[in-house]
């Protein structure tokens, strides 16, 4: 039977109907605001103070080149394949190894590898948070942070803090009050300020998270560059924090961001939950990055490479604060960071830092100003000044050039790009 034939039809198309909208957790979570910023400061010849990059000509481009040959020259099925969630047990082992190293007792299960520490926080998030949830801050606090709590629908509050870091007291009588499920903190060198949480703070943090029933949350990226004073112990190695600590770190500030690689190391039930959601979220991280990371570890002296960052990182921040005095405002104030990446500062009475990027990006210089690190209270006098992609000699021109938009920028507010992270 032949199929009828079609009639040509006039009826016009109806307008079609729009797709669903966005969850709010999305629309409501501001952009990673980083982007912008970094396009203006990469145009040639900035000298930026802003992002939070580690140097690249510092990166071991050889010894690195080296791992990944052997990764793909030794085991280059296992290298190319899909592999498990929990990572490869020879970079889990060299995780847990380089722990113990620095005074907590770490075995490899103890340890998760994830796709750079910004994971980890993604993990821990999603395992513990429900949308209405309270999360503790330090204020300011890291930006990515904040959206990786916003977008899990938490409702972050900030625990007051000094120049060193959260004040214990403050701690406990705001746990009491908000009965929040974690405390997210960086408690050294801390992105954005720099500052480092004293060790007889961190014992009472411990104390109030076993005493009142809190998850902590210790980010550490930074704790390896220390160019002065003593080693404070993580908050995770203090009583009361061992069955409720997820500590995070990161290959990112010592051997290269781009490897993308970073660990939880947290107690087994709140692992394992992790496991699940990073099963959701890619499976594993990198096989290859993985192995060829081992490889590095094996073969390389990472600790003396870390050496070597250390000892120019030093210089670069002893040529910020060195230079800063001359270039900022009289009565601006700044901190004296003893490792990380950040030095903090802050303004006198009537200047605000944001309408004075848009002059300093005029001169060719950047940094980021400091009020959407704050979870409340944005202190917009305060700004953040990253010491560790330019030389020193580069450092010093970069704050003449400050100095300069400073003096021909009339204090006051006014608009300006938003800051990085
Ligand atoms: N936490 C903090 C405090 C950071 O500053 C950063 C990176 N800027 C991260 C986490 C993310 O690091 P990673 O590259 O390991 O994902």
């Amino acid at each position: 039977m032949r199929a009828p034939v079609s009639r040509r039809c006039p009826v016009p198309a109806a307008a079609p109907t729009p797709p669903p909208a966005f969850a709010t957790r999305a629309t409501s979570t501001e952009g990673s605001p980083v982007r912008e910023i970094l396009a203006l400061t990469e145009r040639p010849g900035t000298i930026s103070f802003a992002g939070g990059l580690p140097a690249p000509e510092l990166f071991d481009t050889g010894g690195l080149r080296a791992a990944y040959d052997t990764a793909l020259t030794t085991t280059p099925r296992r290298a190319l394949q899909y592999s498990t969630t929990e990572g490869a047990p020879e970079l889990r082992e060299a995780v847990a190894a380089r722990a113990t190293a620095r005074g907590l007792p770490t075995g490899a299960d103890d340890v998760l590898i994830t796709s750079g520490s910004q994971q980890a926080l993604t993990l821990v998030t999603t395992t513990l948070i429900e949308p209405g949830d309270v999360v503790l801050v330090e204020n300011p606090t890291y930006l990515a942070a904040l959206q990786c709590f916003g977008l899990a629908g938490a409702r972050v509050v900030p625990v007051p803090c000094d120049e060193e870091g959260i004040l214990p007291d403050a701690l406990d009588t705001i746990v009491a009050r908000e009965r929040p499920k974690l405390l997210y903190t960086v408690p050294t060198f801390q992105n954005p300020t720099g500052r480092t949480l004293p060790g007889t703070r961190r014992a009472a943090v411990a104390r109030t998270a076993a005493r009142l029933g809190l998850w902590l949350v210790e980010d550490d990226p930074y704790g390896e560059l220390r160019y002065e004073g003593a080693h404070v112990p993580w908050l995770a190695a203090h009583p009361g924090a061992e069955d409720r600590t997820a500590l995070l770190g990161s290959f990112s500030k010592i051997m290269a961001p781009g490897l993308r690689l970073g660990w939880l190391r947290a107690p087994a039930a709140l692992r394992r939950h992790a496991v699940v959601a990073k099963q959701a979220a890619d499976l594993h991280t990198s096989t290859v990055d993985q192995l060829a990371a081992a490889h590095y570890l094996g073969a390389a002296d990472l600790d003396a490479h870390v050496a070597t960052v250390r000892t120019a990182y030093r210089d670069r921040r002893d040529a910020l604060l060195t230079g800063l005095g001359d270039a900022l405002p009289a009565g601006s104030t700044w901190n004296r960071p003893e490792g990380g990446m950040f030095v903090w500062a802050r303004l006198p009475e009537g200047h605000d830092a944001t309408a004075l990027l848009t002059a300093a990006i005029s001169r060719q210089v950047a940094f980021v100003p400091g009020s959407p690190f704050f979870a409340a209270h944005p202190d917009p006098r305060t700004l953040r000044l990253s010491f560790t992609t330019h030389t020193p000699q580069e450092i010093k021109e970069g704050l003449r050039r400050l100095g300069t938009a400073i003096q021909g920028a009339a204090p006051g507010p006014g608009p300006g790009p938003d800051p990085g992270r």
